[in-house]
Formats: structure tokens, sequence, C-alpha cells
């Protein structure tokens, strides 16, 4: 059995000599923690770091937060995927302000209680910020963990996550929380690899992790098997009239709800085909001047897509027809038809 008290200096005086100087990392503030933590889940951090500058410029503040439309949030996340995390963050800036007077709350629980925030991001939050004792338990942390300890049980049940929780309390309870929770951290993204060999000589806890002496650690952390992707074939209409092109908001429920998309209809057409449907809806096609194939990848759904560019002669009322740079600059296109702007021949 693993005293989990041994962790705690090596840790402690590893990260001041090793961590990556991040914008999020020299700050307290709750609200920049809460943004960086939320942009992070899903998200490679050298993608985050854009992000991050841009809204904190536009939205610095809780105030900020809940006052903000909905469009200009979404313009703001937009290419960053999983976009309920951001209208989840606009909730519960609201709802700061209604049940905490605008102040970020700093007990767990209540910071527990916000829109979007589980029990990682509380815990995060807790311990950067406020110094809690609260261990922040995602699946860097739970890596370096069950690696550690040599722990077989399935990272993905709830009972793993809080019996790793309940091991690092103790540690935690010492002090220094924030320190250990971004070392914990940092560990997992840089040292203990997800993909590849972890980096074990370079490890501080090197001399104390089983699946080290067990040569088992690239058997651990044990997960449940992913289910498989559902598959949609689509045919994708990117319509041009003039410097115009046809685009149409999706429903307020939803995969990417309330956010823009090119026209499309389900299964894949051929050029012909194509045309003469497009046809068919009065859009009065003059020229196809380019076919190009695009899979995006969903966590549950597969869009395997074949876009046409088409010239057309005539509007059709069901789009809304914007400029090239109205498109780019207000209008939240995801990534999945995005794509599709940057191929334009
Ligand atoms: S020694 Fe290797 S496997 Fe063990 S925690 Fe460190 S990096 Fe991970």
């Amino acid at each position: 059995m693993m005293d989990w008290m041994e962790i705690r200096q090596p840790l402690l005086a590893w990260y001041p000599e090793h961590h990556r100087e991040l914008m999020w990392r020299n700050t307290k503030d709750p609200y920049k923690i809460w943004v960086s933590e939320i942009m992070l889940q899903q998200t490679r951090v050298e993608a985050v770091k854009g992000y991050y500058k841009r809204f904190l410029a536009d939205l610095p503040d809780v105030e900020a937060l809940a006052a903000v439309q909905e469009d200009r949030l979404l313009k703001l996340w937009e290419g960053l995927g999983y976009y309920n995390r951001a209208r989840n963050m606009k909730k519960a800036a609201c709802q700061i302000k209604e049940e905490h007077d605008g102040i970020f709350p700093r007990s767990y629980e209540e910071v527990l209680k916000l829109p979007g925030i589980g029990e990682y991001t509380a815990g995060a939050i807790c311990s950067i910020c406020y110094d809690s004792p609260c261990p922040a338990v995602d699946g860097n942390v739970l890596r370096v963990m069950t690696r550690l300890s040599g722990c077989f049980d399935n990272i993905d049940d709830q009972r793993t996550k809080h019996k790793v929780r309940d091991w690092l309390r103790p540690v935690y309870e010492a002090g220094d929380c924030c320190c250990l929770t971004q070392a914990l951290m940092e560990l997992g993204a840089t040292v203990c690899l997800p993909n590849g060999v972890p980096q074990c000589m370079d490890c501080p806890l090197f001399k104390l992790c089983q699946a080290n002496r067990d040569g088992t650690w690239d058997r651990l952390p044990v997960r449940r098997k992913k289910r498989d992707r559902r598959v949609e074939e689509k045919t994708v209409y990117i319509l041009r009239n003039g410097d115009d092109y046809g685009i149409r908001k999706r429903n307020a429920e939803g995969l990417l709800a309330n956010l823009w998309e090119f026209y499309h209809i389900e299964g894949t057409l051929s050029p012909q085909e194509a045309v003469h449907f497009i046809a068919d809806q009065g859009f009065g096609p003059v020229e196809l001047e380019k076919e190009i194939t695009y899979t995006h990848v969903f966590s549950h759904v597969e869009w395997r897509m074949t876009a046409y560019y088409i010239a057309c002669a005539a509007r059709n009322d069901t789009l809304k027809w914007v400029e090239r740079g109205a498109l780019s600059g207000e209008y939240a296109l995801p990534t999945a038809f995005r794509v599709f702007l940057e191929r334009e021949p």
C-alpha cells in the first residue's frame, strides 16, 4: 500500500523548475482560472491560447460574460467545439450575479452548484485560487495516480475518481494546494504522457512508481471500451451569389445549436445530382466550381461530407446571404463547416 504523502515533496520541488509558462498560470483570479479550465476540457493547450486571450479581452469578468449576447459568445468560441461549454459559462455567470452579487463563490460546494462545473473543475478552481484542500482529478491526474499505485481499476468509473481523490486529500491537507494541483496536471501533460512512452527518467516520482517497477505503464490506466461512432453522410453546398455566401442558422436544440452552417442535405449526391437538386430548389446554379470531401468527427457521430462549391444566378430566401468578410468576422461557423471556407477555389 502506497504512502501518498511521499509524493508531496518531490512534486512541490519539481513543479517550479519544470512547468511550462502558460497565460493562466500567473493568476489566482477564479474567473480567469475558470475560463482556462473550461476551454482546456477536450482541447489542446496550443489551441486554447489564442481563444483564451481573445475571450478575456472581450469578456474580462463575470459581469461582461453575464451580459454578452449568445451570437457574440458563440463567435468567441467558434472552432473550439463543445459549444455547450460556452452556454453553460454564461448561465453560470448569470447565477453568480444573481446569487453571489457578481463575486465568484469561494466554497467548493457553491462552485460545484454552477452550471457546467463538475468535481474536477471545482477542485481546480478552489485549490488553485483559494489554496483549498480540494484535489482536482482529471484524466491526467488519474493516469499518473493509477500508474504510481499500479491500480487496474477502470478510470471511467466514478468510484475510481473518488478513490484517487481520497488518496490525494491528506496530501492536500498538508498545504500548498495550488502548487500540488498544477504539478500533478503538468506531470500528466508533459512527463507521464497519455500517448506514447512516459518520460520516466525525468519523473520526480520515478522511485515511487509501481507501474515503472512492474513494467505495466503501457496497460495503465484501464479505460472503458469506446462506443463506435454513428456515421452520417451529407452533401454540403457552398453557394455563392456575387460576393455573398448562403448560410442558415441551426436549430436552437441539439448538436451545434444556434450556430451557422452551409446548406446541406443527408446522403451523398454525385456532381450531376447535386446540381439538379439545387436547381430544383430555385438557386439557379450557373457553375459547379469545385468538389471536395471532408470528414468531421464529433464525440458520438462522424459526418462524411461531400461539398460542392456552386456559383448561383439566383438567391433563395431560405438562406441568409452574407459577404465573406462578415462571414468570417460576425457569424459563428463551426469548424465542421468553416473548413469549406478555408478550402474554397
Ligand atoms: S515513473 Fe513513469 S509511469 Fe510512473 S508516474 Fe512517472 S512518468 Fe508516469
